[in-house]
């Protein structure tokens, strides 16, 4: 597979494209490490991961070099977020391995019963092109401190940083076979690891269309499936929201990353008195935002990642203007000649109705939909108005409102007064068409481990099984 640059359209390198069969031998060799990985002392384990953290940070500036040349993140972000996240997220579940726990349960008397938690196996996980490094640590984390043995398929857009990682693994020491890495597209490699039989669970991040055609592979062997897909996360302004944070919140909501982020807040929804105002300051923002290379630190925003998702989001701005939006900035390529060959996008803010295409799905891009409110009731409406239910957020200062806003909200998560934090010991993922199953912190390990009750007769007198009459 040609690797292009995405600032350039240039051809950077060339990546092998695993077909079924290597994905075969991956998991051939994952089985064999198996055993003995599940049996390795978890402290063993986790300070294998520790250890990875180290190298990452020690591999710091390397690894956000290659993220950016990669995806097109601005080399600011990658070295202040992607590397960091990543190495905090590896030591997180390096920390965790030996702390997963059982329960004792109490059921009838002269009975013990308590449960362990075991490993599934050879877990499959399927990794998008909008944030390869960060999702690598988030989804091999707390697999491995769990005990599985994981076979990973980076995007063959964006595979450069994971095999740096995989590199990295082996100079932590972690035993051969316990990671493998096959990067390949999704059609033959991601297929096989979805419908291989040996394999006991997926893992997945990306679109809902190809999540659906995942669970479908799946059923063969009734795999366990875990996804992470596409959201439409409403940013609520309310009325007596600190305006000047929340015009700040939102343009770091849709514009981080270029917008190439499932949990965006890609639809603004604005209370009508404040909603001139909002606007007037946040165009005047989204305007000042430099576009550049990603590997100049001044830049703070990159190309996207693909031509094609270029095309695709480019296309939306035509949509909305056929369905009567209203562009209030953006929507096209930049002008500037230095960014001509790249696949870059200006900061796109579009007016439109409830309805609009533009309003319901996912663009994944530095692409904003406004959407103007009365009161709350329109508000929640509003919010819970998509197939979608990943990120939410909203912006007031009124606490009871928030809190009823939080519990309301169909969401995976919701952010109040701020917007798109993330940590590993906090539960990521969504309801609805956004997945189901939950990564990051002790719900993700739960997702990667299979729960065993065992019973035991400490000093309990049974009845005869068979109650024979007289
Ligand atoms: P996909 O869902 O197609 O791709 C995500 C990953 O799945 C890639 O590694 C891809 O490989 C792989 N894949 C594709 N088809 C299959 C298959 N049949 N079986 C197993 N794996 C497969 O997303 P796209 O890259 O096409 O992006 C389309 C849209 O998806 C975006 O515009 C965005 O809306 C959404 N998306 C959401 C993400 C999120 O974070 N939730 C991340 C990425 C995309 P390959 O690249 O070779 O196709």
């Amino acid at each position: 597979v040609r690797k292009l640059n995405p600032a350039t359209g240039e051809v950077i390198t060339k990546i092998a494209a695993a077909e079924a069969e290597d994905v075969d031998v991956a998991v051939q060799a994952a089985q064999k490490a198996f055993p003995a990985w599940a049996e390795t002392p978890a402290a063993e384990r986790g300070r294998l991961l520790l250890r990875l953290a180290d190298l990452i940070e020690e591999n710091s500036e390397e690894l956000a070099q290659l993220e950016s040349l990669d995806t097109g993140h601005p080399i600011k972000d990658s070295r202040r977020l992607d590397v960091p996240r990543t190495a905090a997220c590896f030591r997180y579940f390096g920390g965790i391995a030996d702390k997963i726990e059982g329960n004792v349960i109490p059921v009838e008397q002269g009975f013990l019963n308590y449960t362990t938690r075991e490993p599934i196996g050879v877990v499959g996980q399927i990794v998008p092109w909008n944030f390869p490094l960060m999702f690598t640590s988030w989804k091999l984390g707390p697999a491995l401190a769990a005990g599985n043995v994981v076979v990973m398929k980076p995007s063959e857009i964006t595979p450069l940083s994971t095999l740096k990682i995989a590199e990295l693994i082996k100079k932590a020491g972690f035993p051969d076979g316990v990671v493998n890495i096959v990067p390949g597209y999704g059609h033959t490699a991601g297929q096989r690891l979805a419908d291989h039989p040996d394999i006991g669970k997926i893992s997945f991040t990306g679109s809902t269309q190809t999540g659906r055609s995942i669970v479908n592979a799946s059923s063969g062997n009734l795999k366990r499936v875990q996804l992470e897909l596409g959201g439409k996360g409403a940013n609520i302004v309310f009325e007596d929201a600190n305006l000047d944070a929340a015009v700040n919140g939102a343009a770091w909501a849709i514009f981080h990353n270029q917008g190439q982020a499932c949990i965006a807040g890609s639809r603004l929804v604005l209370h009508e008195e404040i909603a001139d105002q909002f606007l007037e300051k946040f165009v005047a923002l989204a305007q000042s935002i430099r576009l550049g290379d990603p590997l100049d630190p001044n830049t703070e925003m990159g190309p996207l990642t693909s031509e094609l998702h270029r095309d695709k989001v480019l296309a939306y701005a035509k949509i909305a203007v056929e369905q009567g939006g209203k562009i209030l900035l953006g929507g096209t390529a930049p002008q500037d000649a230095r960014l001509k060959n790249g696949y870059f996008v200006m900061p796109t803010i579009v007016e439109a109705k409830v309805d609009d295409r533009v309003a319901q799905e996912e663009v994944f891009g530095p692409f904003v939909t406004v959407i103007r409110f009365k009161d709350d009731a329109e508000a929640l409406q509003i919010a819970n108005g998509t197939e979608y239910g990943l990120g939410s957020g909203l912006w007031t200062n009124n606490l009871q409102r928030a809190h009823l806003f939080a519990k309301k909200i169909k969401a995976g998560m919701c952010w109040i007064n701020s917007y798109k934090r993330v940590n590993p010991g906090s539960p990521f993922g969504g309801v609805g068409k956004s997945g189901y199953g939950r990564e990051m912190g002790f719900e993700a390990i739960h997702d990667y481990t299979e729960v065993k009750s065992v019973w035991v007769n400490v000093d309990a007198i049974i009845p005869p099984h068979f109650q024979r009459g007289e």
